[in-house]
């Protein structure tokens, strides 16, 4: 879940990805994708001081147009404050506080529907917020991170997702493997007959935007779908028809009667389990299989699939870009955890030691994050049910 305090070091004026105190002294928001952990004080459940700025101070939010289309059907009174960007065609903002500009361009995150990281440049700096992504290994640079000669251009500074960034989730099957997997256990069952169901079980609650739409584009049943499941999910324009709130409509179910429970049509004996997740895969390796049947129930499968980077990828990430600062945008609450993960963004920097101008050079976890970042995670009001939303905990 996102530690990130909404401001970066090298620009004033901007918040990306928090909505509330003290993000409200800015006037230039942006959000790279619409999940709970990214929208604190935009979310239906929140108090919109941000929405209602007035139409003079030129206070906007800017995202991608899947993002800005959620955003416009969630808060339709407030649809003049929400700005879609085009992903790759870079464009220059200004900031109504400071006066000054900075140019922005959005570049995919494969996270979710609309996910973007944001690479900002102003005079004599470039900083990339990657917002949570999943990268391909070795997968080619985007355009936007490059120079007209095709060099990768000079990132300063990189606020990066480290969701995943411990040695432990070295590597994910890819999210085309994981799916595949997933629908390849739900057809061999539900082909066995009408009264054969498939119960998806997730330890978060939101955030399966793709697996949804993906079982649907392969089996074409949609999910069926609690009401709360079915308010986040139907902000989503491409998630109409992989999602119903009619039992009767499918044999797919995914906590369809509240949390945690599922309609009758699902209380059967036929029914298959299937519990997505990733983090309870920890050293999952290519050898072995995307999916784990439970021995001692056998209608019960987990199946790897993750959204964030796995520690390879994130590592392939860094050594692809050779930002020359790194902050983490996930902060783990462990302090073990935490020293883990920061040691491993001190061995990117030894990799690179000729190429970097500025590394940590002592090893401290308060030295090393931002004064913003540290007063974020000491307000931070998240609460446990929250936290349980974006992180796979639960299992
Ligand atoms: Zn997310
Ligand atoms: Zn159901």
């Amino acid at each position: 879940m996102s530690t990130f305090s909404g401001f970066m070091d090298e620009v004033d004026g901007i918040s990306i990805d928090r909505f509330e105190e003290p993000n409200l002294s800015s006037t230039t928001f942006f959000l790279s994708h619409a999940h709970t952990d990214h929208m604190s004080g935009l979310t239906t459940y929140g108090n919109f001081q941000i929405l209602e700025r007035l139409p003079e101070d030129k206070v906007f939010i800017y995202s991608s147009p899947v993002t800005t289309q959620v955003l416009k059907e969630m808060h339709p009174q407030h649809e003049n404050k929400f700005k879609p960007l085009e992903i790759g065609i870079s464009q220059m903002i200004e900031i109504p506080s400071t006066k000054k500009t900075v140019t922005v361009t959005l570049l995919p995150a494969s996270h979710c529907p609309g996910s973007v990281m944001f690479l900002f440049e102003v005079k004599n700096k470039t900083i990339l917020y990657t917002g949570d992504f999943r990268w391909k290994l070795n997968q080619s640079i985007p355009k936007a991170l490059c120079y007209s000669t095709g060099e990768v251009k000079t990132i300063d500074k990189m606020y990066m997702d480290t969701t995943f960034f411990f040695e432990r989730y070295t590597k994910f099957p890819c999210r085309d493997d994981s799916i595949g997997e997933i629908c390849k256990l739900i057809k061999d069952w539900i082909e066995r007959g009408k009264q054969y169901q498939i119960v998806l079980a997730t330890s978060a609650k939101y955030g399966y935007e793709c697996v949804f739409t993906d079982i649907y584009k392969q089996v074409n049943i949609p999910i069926h779908v609690n009401q709360s499941q079915f308010d986040v999910y139907k902000y989503f324009p491409c998630m109409d028809k992989a999602i119903t709130l009619e039992a009767s409509n499918s044999q797919i179910h995914c906590h369809c009667n509240s949390w945690k429970s599922t309609c009758v049509n699902a209380g059967s004996q036929f029914v298959r389990q299937i519990k997505i997740c990733a983090w309870s895969f920890s050293n999952w390796q290519n050898k072995r299989t995307i999916s784990d049947r439970d021995t001692l129930h056998n209608k019960q499968y987990k199946v790897c699939y993750s959204t964030h980077s796995s520690y390879e990828e994130i590592n392939n990430f860094l050594d692809a870009l050779k930002p020359k600062e790194v902050e983490p945008n996930v902060i783990p609450d462990r302090k073990e955890d935490a020293t883990k993960m920061y040691n491993n963004i001190r061995s990117y920097f030894k990799r690179h030691t000729t190429q970097v101008e500025q590394s940590p050079t002592d090893f401290n976890f308060t030295n090393f994050t931002s004064e913003s970042t540290k007063s974020c995670m000491e307000k931070s009001n998240v609460d446990k049910e929250e936290h349980a939303d974006i992180f796979d905990i639960l299992d």
